[in-house]
């Protein structure tokens, strides 16, 4: 197995008495995790999984998570995992869509489980922990680790390794098939930018199904022999507390977590001395909190990347983040990126073009879509409808997007999504969705809608049906009602007009 299921066995051999996981004040070592991997895999197999097979995981980060990962990586199979916050709709949409064959969910999901279990084609509910509501239906996780056994498959580095779901431009979410060879590069390219330590502590704070909580600094961690302390869910002053009693030397972070934490008195008060690393990507970071991480002695450095790159792009070095404030870096070790024009050709210096990376981190498709794999990868490069240049030294800077999408709390909100969705509702005739500027979120959603003739609904009457079919990050923030949308002669709603005299 030259897989990542092959991890934990190499790491039993090195370090076993080390420290591999912390959650909840209990930790595992290296030993005890491939233990639990071992047994985790027997589970699966013993309900069916074979080689190929895809595991659903939903659920908030617990050690489950990457028990379930590591364990498919054993049997070849195939993880998958389900954001945490989507609607039963939205979650039954990506695991439908994946296959899954069985769903290992935590303690909020069991209500969730119980509502899917009539509408998918899922063999087999899993619960890791007891759930909080509802759940029946599911098998108890712990009592299925009966069998110690190793074993080993035959998984080669091109064998797809997890399918993580992200939001398109266009319709429903696209699966991203990471390879064992994507997982492995990208996690080499972070221990290599970073400098992760043998005895690196690290944070698994930022969502594990997402790829930056899950590749940012938490499986690069593990692959070199250090401790990732699992937090359930972002808690400012509870995680500074944490820092200071895990002795915390890394963890990755969503701009608006950091702001969060920086406004925390924890932020001044706590014992913060051992922090090295703390990576901010998904957004651009504002210099404002960069210079408050600063003030207090912590660099904060900007990343750039993608689901589809697991998510190695670029990363500024501590020493450049203060004289390149805005830059998000320069390529990690293993990736090429170019900003290339229309036809293209590479742009000049200082010049927009469009962002497109390349390297044996980049995803090797999107999960039976190859349409839509073939739009954004291109002779070996992946197109990310970004807008960025290059400064002559080399380091990117990201300006813009092509694709219609705005960020909100380190969520991807594709408003052609929300725009359907408004348009189901009966209510609804005509809708168009914007992300404006908003100090806490980075952005929130402005929708404009046309209300059908004789209609009485109000804004909320509409963020309610919306609640009941999208994740609550996905809804806009405020609903304006309009009689008409300003359109091109051709029909299309033109989005720079709505943006002119928005505020939220
Ligand atoms: P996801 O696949 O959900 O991780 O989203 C990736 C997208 O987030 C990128 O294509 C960018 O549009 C955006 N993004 C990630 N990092 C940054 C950054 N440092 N600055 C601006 N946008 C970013
Ligand atoms: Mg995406």
């Amino acid at each position: 197995n030259a897989g990542l299921g092959s991890w934990p066995e190499r790491r039993r051999r090195i370090s076993p008495d080390r420290d591999a996981l912390w959650f909840e004040g209990v930790t595992t070592s290296h030993r005890e995790f491939s233990d639990r991997v071992r047994r985790v895999a027997g589970a699966l197999a013993g309900l069916g999984v074979r080689p190929g097979d895809r595991v659903a995981w939903l659920g908030l980060n617990h050690p489950a998570a990457l028990e379930t990962l590591y364990a498919c990586g054993q049997l070849g199979a195939v993880w998958v995992p389900v954001n945490a916050r989507f609607t039963a709709s939205e979650a039954a949409y990506v695991i439908g869509h994946s296959g899954a064959s069985v769903v290992v969910h935590g303690r909020d999901h069991g209500t969730v489980a119980d509502e899917l279990r009539s509408t998918t084609s899922v063999r087999t509910w899993v619960t890791a922990e007891p759930p909080l509501a509802g759940g029946e239906g599911s098998l108890p996780y712990e009592e299925l680790l009966t069998d110690p056994e190793p074993r080993d498959a035959r998984v080669t580095l091109e064998d797809p390794c997890l399918i993580m779901y992200t939001s398109g431009t266009t319709g429903r979410p696209k699966g991203a098939v990471l390879t064992h060879g994507n997982m492995t590069w990208a996690c080499m390219s972070q221990i290599l930018g970073f400098d992760f330590a043998q005895d690196e502590r690290t944070l698994a704070v930022a969502p594990l199904f997402h790829i930056g909580g899950l590749n940012g600094t938490v499986n690069p961690t593990l692959l070199r022999g250090g401790c990732a302390v699992i937090v359930r869910s972002f808690d400012a002053a509870g995680l500074l507390a944490l820092i200071e009693e895990q002795r915390i030397n890394s963890f990755f972070g969503v701009p608006t977590m950091l702001d969060a934490l920086s406004r925390e008195p924890g932020f001044r008060a706590r014992d913060l001395s051992t922090l090295r690393t703390v990576a901010a990507a998904g957004a651009p970071l504002p210099a404002e909190t960069l210079r408050t991480w600063l003030d207090r002695g912590i660099t904060v450095q900007q990343a750039y990347g993608m689901t589809e790159s697991a998510p190695a792009g670029t990363v500024l070095d501590a020493g450049d983040a203060v004289a390149k404030v805005g830059s998000a870096g320069r390529p990690q070790f293993f990736t090429d990126v170019r900003v290339v024009r229309p036809d293209g050709t590479e742009a000049a210096p200082g010049e927009i073009g469009e962002v497109v990376l390349q390297g044996p981190n980049i995803m090797a498709g999107y999960w039976n879509e190859p349409d839509r794999t073939a739009e954004v990868l291109v002779d070996g490069w992946y197109h990310s409808g970004d807008a960025g240049s290059v400064d002559s030294d080399g380091f990117l800077y990201i300006r813009d997007r092509y694709k219609d999408m705005y960020i909100s709390g380190g969520e991807n909100v594709y408003p052609a999504e929300v725009e359907s969705a408004l348009r189901d509702l009966p209510d609804v005739e005509e809708a168009a969705v914007i992300g404006v500027p908003d100090e806490r979120w980075g952005e929130v959603g402005v929708a404009f809608v046309v209300v059908a003739p004789g209609s009485a609904a109000d804004e909320d009457t509409v963020r309610a049906a919306l609640r009941a079919r999208l994740a609550g990050f996905k809804v806009p923030r405020r609903i304006r009602f309009v009689d008409a949308l300003p359109k091109t002669a051709t029909g299309k709603i033109r989005k720079p007009d709505l943006r002119k005299d928005v505020s939220v």
